[in-house]
């Protein structure tokens, strides 16, 4: 990985904001780096309008993309939110998602704004972890409350570890595989999800959980910015932005998208005009 020329990027979307809010990050993506871009999506969830987008995008913007699927096996224990299958996709295949020779991705939200040029992610060396997360922000003292980690079951089971955001991470897929973490997760997961309180944040409390098995390489703060946690005076060194949910002021995601981060209104409105005509858009729609 260390010669890497490839930007290798993961995401999934369902829904319009969604898929409004990924075009973003991928023009941004592509926008930042000066190396080849990939994008790996997960198929079951766009919509057949996205879908005839992304050819007419990847020609405008000069990267490349693949629709990727896993179905949920029969034996692991099924999802019925939305939002929670959507939680189980992006964490649980990690290990049957991609082609074998793919050695590292990178998993992005679709409603992250990246600043940087991702192969800096592609080439760093992770130790002995199969993956790469960034710990969550302590500078912003208002939500201080509402560090769930800091409290109660989770500073049990952490105890030195940090608690890990998972808007977005890199995938040692080899090493990954090497250490059977896919089997371990879904252990993890079936044995959890038993209990329908249990991983309130699937994506994310899975791999916190699975720490003393499967080691996170802790990213350094910069990479990854929310409003949420971080403090105001860190926004500006940051690598790349969610727009995460406050449970404080609970503000909409686009409304932090149009006011706290500079470049989005301008990517907003420039992918807004990029659509497939009704050729386009009819070839994918009667696919399905
Ligand atoms: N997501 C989606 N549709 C949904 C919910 C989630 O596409 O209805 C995807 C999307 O890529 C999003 C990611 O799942 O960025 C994580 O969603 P979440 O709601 O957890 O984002 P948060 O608000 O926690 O940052
Ligand atoms: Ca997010």
């Amino acid at each position: 990985t260390t010669n890497t020329t490839r930007v290798d990027v993961f995401s999934v979307a369902s829904g319009h904001l969604y898929e409004r809010l990924l075009k973003i990050m991928m023009v941004a993506v592509r926008r930042r780096s000066k190396y080849n871009v990939k994008f790996w999506i997960i198929k079951a969830f766009l919509s057949p309008q996205f879908k005839a987008t992304l050819p007419i995008m990847a020609n405008k913007y000069n990267f490349s993309y693949q629709l990727v699927s896993y179905k949920w096996p029969q034996w692991l224990r099924p999802q019925y939110e939305k939002q929670r299958i959507i939680w189980g996709n992006k964490i649980l295949f990690l290990d049957v998602l991609f082609p074998l020779d793919l050695e590292r991705v990178i998993y992005i939200d679709s409603d992250q704004i990246v600043r940087t040029d991702l192969i800096e992610l592609m080439r760093m060396d992770f130790g002995k972890a199969p993956y790469a997360f960034t710990p969550f922000c302590d500078s912003r003292k208002e939500t201080e409350p509402f560090r769930f980690w800091k409290q109660g079951y989770w500073k049990d089971h952490l105890g030195e570890k940090k608690y890990h955001i998972s808007a977005l991470f890199a995938i040692d897929l080899r090493r990954f595989r090497q250490m059977a973490a896919g089997d371990v997760l879904r252990y993890h997961y079936q044995l959890l999800s038993a209990d329908p309180l249990s991983l309130a944040n699937l994506d994310q409390d899975l791999p916190n959980y699975a720490q003393d098995q499967i080691p996170i390489y802790s990213l350094p703060q910069n990479w990854l910015w929310c409003e949420t946690w971080c403090s105001d005076e860190t926004i500006d060194e940051a690598k790349t932005i969610d727009l995460c949910n406050n449970p404080l002021t609970k503000k909409p995601k686009l409304y932090v998208a149009q006011t706290m981060v500079k470049e989005w209104p301008g990517l907003d409105e420039e992918v807004r005009n990029i659509s497939a005509g009704p050729d386009e858009y009819e070839k994918f729609f009667f696919k399905e």
